[in-house]
């Protein structure tokens, strides 16, 4: 597996005559963005030998078929944002950048679709559909740094995934280029489709490592008429959480059920310098619906408002939505500023289980003494917990970590949970996802990678090892 070949002075003169010089980066100093993604352990960062900035599918395929002939690995980058170090060259080779592919080359608003390159900032996309006056759903908190086509690598979720589902939602069809270097379209502007294997679906969530994305043809929506964000704070972490099945079973349908604890809050509060409601013992709930009119928006708030305060609610506001929502985004940020090394967990489990999965994490976070932040997009399962490092030897860090992570992902597979909810498994998550993925599941897995990228050329190492 690790037996590639180097990036010889011959492989950059080709990759030059393939893309112009200008577009080939070999020196060490301006490669280094390169080597990682938004992890920020230096253990998950490894150099690439050659970072590659095409602009055009053809020309991606010529790289990747000279990389199968010289065995070289490549890795695709969009935003690198990515959480799980898979954007990460592990075993050197080229990376090739998406970051000159950045045009919208169609918007459709009769038959509400766009087409764009994978260089486009999820952000970009969202304000290109509402400049026509359409909605595109996908909203990773990420979105004004990471790519669309990270975002159909990842199958990223965010904010709106209990609504409109993940980015795979999202995704009519993409052009891509396989480990050979053919370009192929997959998926298709259909409805429906049972035409053979879901090769498209397969593709999407793969982290880069079955091929490489090229053009997508995203779904729009018209956009929502109303919208509100209401705020509800809670006393503790259980009768917030426990509001979570309540507020889906009265049938509202909410955009978003986003949920952050205490020790987030705080944690926000200071990162932003600015004062957030009852952050001195709050829990928050942020639910966002949307509306045909102001009635209809009235309406669903006043049940959301009856329902919460049932449930013991401290408040329950309208919330500023540019203030809320940069608080909830900043989330990560403000962790980090805390402790820079730190584990974050992204376990999804079944919406019932969520409860006990947060209390029962807290607990096994204070046993190991472990300082927890946690947001979670509530609404679809999706808890992240971070741990804190903080001051911990890294001999202690390492030791702790791994008899927690053991606990915590036994007993998120024991709730029918999995390792990861929307940030992937990468390099990272790694030996979780060969321990606690079904034997079978995982060789079905190796051998559709073999099959598809027999000489292992496209992201190696990467989710599982061969
Ligand atoms: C502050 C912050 C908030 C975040 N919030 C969310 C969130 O709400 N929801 C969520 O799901 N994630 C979130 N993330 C994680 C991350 O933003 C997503 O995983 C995102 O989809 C990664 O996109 P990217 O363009 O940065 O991809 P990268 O990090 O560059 O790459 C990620 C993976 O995709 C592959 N890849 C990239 N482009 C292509 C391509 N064109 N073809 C094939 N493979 C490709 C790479 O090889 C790699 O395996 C967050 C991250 C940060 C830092």
């Amino acid at each position: 597996m690790s037996n590639y070949n180097p990036v010889t002075p011959e492989i950059i003169k080709t990759l030059v005559d393939i893309v112009g010089s200008k577009y080939v980066i070999s020196d060490i100093e301006k490669m280094e963005p390169y080597s990682k993604d938004e992890e920020t352990d230096a253990r998950y960062q490894h150099m690439p030998e050659a970072v590659v900035l095409p602009e055009s599918a053809s020309q991606i395929a010529e790289i990747l078929v000279l990389a199968n002939k010289e065995l070289i690995p490549v890795v695709a980058r969009g935003g690198g944002t990515g959480l799980a170090a898979a954007a990460v060259p592990l075993y050197g080779g080229i990376v090739i950048s998406t970051e000159r592919m950045t045009q919208v080359l169609e918007i459709n608003t009769n038959s509400m679709y766009m087409v764009v390159q994978p260089g486009v900032r999820t952000d970009d996309v969202q304000k290109a559909a509402k400049e026509q006056g359409l909605f595109y759903a996908g909203d990773p908190c990420s979105g004004d740094s990471c790519y669309i086509g990270g975002n159909v690598a990842t199958n990223a979720g965010g904010n709106r995934a209990i609504k409109y589902g993940t980015t795979r939602n999202q995704v009519y069809g993409f052009q891509m280029v396989t480990p050979q270097g053919k370009i192929l379209n997959l998926g298709g502007r259909l409805e429906k489709s049972t035409t053979g294997y879901a090769l498209d679906q397969l593709v999407i969530g793969a982290e880069g490592t079955l091929g490489l994305i090229t053009e997508i043809t995203l779904k729009l929506k018209p956009l929502p008429p109303k919208v509100v964000d209401l705020l509800a704070v809670f006393p503790d972490v259980d009768s917030a959480i426990d509001i979570v099945t309540k507020v889906i079973k009265a049938g509202i349908t909410p955009t978003c059920v986003e949920f952050m604890d205490n020790g987030t809050i705080k944690s926000v509060e200071k990162f932003l310098n600015e004062k957030l409601p009852n952050s001195e013992n709050g829990n928050y709930i942020i639910i966002q619906v949307e509306g045909k009119d102001d009635d209809d928006l009235d309406d669903k708030s006043v049940i959301l408002d009856e329902l919460c305060n049932e449930n013991g609610a401290l408040a329950v506001l309208v919330a500023d939505p540019q203030k809320i929502w940069q608080s909830r985004k900043a989330f990560l940020e403000a962790a980090r500023a805390e402790s820079l090394i730190q584990s974050k967990e992204d376990m999804v489990v079944p919406v019932d289980k969520i409860a006990t999965l947060m209390h029962e994490a807290a607990a096994l976070s204070a046993k190991h003494k472990l300082a927890a932040r946690i947001a979670s997009h509530a609404g679809d399962g999706n808890v992240h917990f971070h741990v804190l490092k903080g001051s911990m030897s890294d001999e202690e860090w390492d030791s702790t970590l791994e008899v927690f992570q053991q606990e915590i992902y036994t007993l998120v597979y024991s709730l029918g949970g999995k390792l990861s909810g929307e940030h992937g498994i990468g390099y990272k998550r790694r030996k979780l996802m060969e321990q606690f993925t079904n034997r079978d599941e995982l060789d079905m897995m190796r051998a559709i990678k073999k099959a598809l990228d027999p000489n292992l050329i496209l992201n190696p190492g990467k989710i599982f090892n061969m």
